[in-house]
């Protein structure tokens, strides 16, 4: 176990910053404080990142830490922190670590001794959950889908069962298609794409899987995020063991067949076929 105040004691301390995912002024001014004192950022494009901490004036040595070179880049940053020095990580847009690099530094920061904090900012998928109408108490966090089809339909299989509104990210050019593989595995929920956020043309679009996979491809340009209903107990059904016992209960309250059926048929919503089939074998044989 381990446990420190991050802001008190000696041991060097890394910021992750979160950065706007579009409208600047959503840059945090305590991370613009934090900036203006370290020595370092650490950037996932330093040029991305040159361009915005230009835009706040803040000038800096820059550290290239990305998905290919992240482990060389973590050891450099930890021996920076360990000699003293303040190190600052942002990533393109939105929070470091979330569908972007930074978990790699963070594990190896704290594997170090090395402690970790974060300036807050913007984040697409909760922005985007916020604003869908959707059930908000529980989700799940997908992130991007896999690009090749048939993992894209496997992923999309396993997540079937999950109640959870789901968060998905997804680029303008594979919108389409993994809007047709949602609609074709989780089935026609409802759904909301939540387009450039924070952003002058942001805009929600709402509807169902199969209604958003109908809209045409050149009205979803831009940065985009897709939220999903969960699966809900309508889509669920009852199985037949619950039909099964459901009319045992019937027959022992005292009804005869054909009324045990209507009333689990009705109170179930399931066909009177499917119930008749489930007596037959549960009770007649
Ligand atoms: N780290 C970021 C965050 O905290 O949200 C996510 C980075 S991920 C590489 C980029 C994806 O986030 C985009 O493909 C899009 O799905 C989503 N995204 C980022 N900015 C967005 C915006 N302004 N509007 C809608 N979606 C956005």
């Amino acid at each position: 176990m381990n446990r420190e105040l991050n802001f008190e004691g000696e041991s060097p301390l890394l910021y992750l910053i979160a950065t706007p995912i579009g409208n600047l002024s959503e840059m945090n001014p305590r991370a613009l404080s934090v900036l203006q004192e370290t020595d370092y950022i650490a950037a996932e494009d330093t040029r991305n990142s040159g361009k915005l901490m230009s835009f706040f004036k803040i000038s800096k040595p820059f550290i290239s830490c990305h998905e290919h070179n992240e482990e060389e880049s973590s050891a450099r940053i930890i021996e920076l922190l360990k000699s003293g020095k303040k190190v600052c990580y942002m990533s393109d847009a939105g929070y470091p670590a979330i569908s972007d690099p930074g978990s790699r530094l963070v594990a190896r920061c704290l594997e170090n001794g090395i402690k970790v904090s974060i300036c807050s900012g913007p984040n697409a998928g909760l922005n985007a959950l916020a604003c869908s109408g959707l059930p908000t108490e529980h989700f799940h966090f997908e992130g991007f889908l896999p690009a090749k089809e048939s993992e894209r339909i496997a992923r999309l299989n396993e997540l079937i069962p999950l109640q959870d509104t789901l968060i998905f990210y997804e680029s303008p050019h594979r919108i389409l298609k993994t809007l047709i593989s949602m609609a074709a595995t989780l089935g026609d929920r409802k759904a909301v794409i939540a387009r450039e956020l924070t952003k002058a043309h942001e805009e929600f679009i709402r509807g169902t899987l199969v209604e958003l996979s109908l809209l045409p491809e050149d009205s979803l340009r831009g940065e985009m995020v897709v939220i999903v209903e969960g699966k809900t107990s309508s889509q669920e059904g009852p199985t037949d063991n619950e039909i099964a016992l459901a009319l045992r209960d019937e027959l022992e309250f005292g009804r005869k067949g054909k009324e045990a059926i209507a009333t689990v048929s009705r109170n179930m919503n399931v066909p009177k076929n499917r119930v008749y089939d489930i007596y037959l074998k549960s009770f007649k044989q």
